[in-house]
């Protein structure tokens, strides 16, 4: 988190709109998760040191806090896209989400991030279509699992395969078509995500026709991310975020919120992240 708040905080963004998570309500938390796992979570939280969930899921003392805020940010930022205050908007937040089953937190997720603001603005701001493009190096697990039988959700994920969470086969498509897993090997280059851009994920956006497009951004795929074998560079996160900011002009009005998820590389995270906004910003 310090990495990415570092590098926007550069003067190059002297111009960034800064706005302070706000915790996500009870409400907005439990139109994902149900109320029995919320408590569950909070129950966990120790008063001191440190608690594991599982072996990568620690929760600190903050941590309930923080889950709030991140989910928060989410649908802080939605709104404020809604608002016309802003076309975009990104949510540097910690714990990431992708991970959060409904009822289940693994992979350092607590809550489901994008997938608590994809029911806040089908609920708050009356639209139906909503596209969620995953581009961390790791399945959404978590958000699969609470979007697949939402016709209206279409989830959208790159991922090196075999990885954690073992998850987002290219047989798994929801009950309406509405998840695209796009499973590729150790060694996927920039040159490799152009190919299935325009083979498979812009085809699969302009179909749906969304009116929010949301953004799970990892960083992890970097080449070079600790975490994971894909191999892309600075250049290709600023490539990815014109090609969904085109299809954001196309289909929504411009409305696009992304949400920071993993990256384990701190300068190639900060980089990557600053290139992201960096390109966000041109619209
Ligand atoms: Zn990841």
């Amino acid at each position: 988190m310090q990495a990415v708040l570092d590098a926007l905080g550069t003067d190059e963004f002297a111009a960034l709109n800064w706005r302070e998570a706000p915790p996500a309500s009870f409400e907005q938390i439990e139109r994902v998760h149900p109320p029995r796992y919320v408590d569950k979570v909070m129950s966990r939280i120790p008063a001191w040191g440190s608690a594991a969930i599982d072996g990568d899921t620690l929760l600190s003392p903050g941590s309930f806090e923080a889950a709030l805020r991140a989910a928060g940010a989410v649908c802080t930022a939605i709104d404020a896209v809604f608002a016309g205050e802003t076309t975009n908007a990104f949510c540097a937040i910690r714990p990431p989400g992708h991970h959060a089953e409904r009822e289940k937190a693994m992979g350092f997720c607590l809550f489901n991030n994008i997938a608590i603001g994809a029911a806040h603005a089908r609920k708050r701001h009356g639209i139906r279509r909503v596209a969620i493009v995953d581009f961390d190096v790791h399945h959404g697990n978590g958000t699969q699992n609470i979007c697949a039988e939402q016709a209206d959700i279409l989830y959208v994920s790159t991922h090196q395969a075999p990885l954690y969470p073992g998850t987002g086969h290219r047989d798994e498509h929801g009950v309406a078509n509405n998840i695209l897993n796009i499973p590729l090997g150790p060694g996927t280059d920039g040159v490799k995500l152009r190919s299935v851009w325009e083979q498979e994920i812009a085809p699969a956006l302009y179909a749906h026709e969304p009116e929010l497009l949301l953004l799970s951004a990892g960083f992890d795929a970097h080449r070079d991310d600790p975490l994971a074998e894909f191999m892309f560079e600075e250049d290709d996160y600023v490539w990815l975020t014109r090609q969904l900011l085109g299809v954001a002009a196309n289909c929504c009005g411009n409305r696009v919120v992304s949400a920071l998820e993993g990256g384990y590389e701190l300068s190639a995270l900060a980089a990557s992240a600053a290139a992201h906004v960096r390109t966000l910003l041109e619209v």
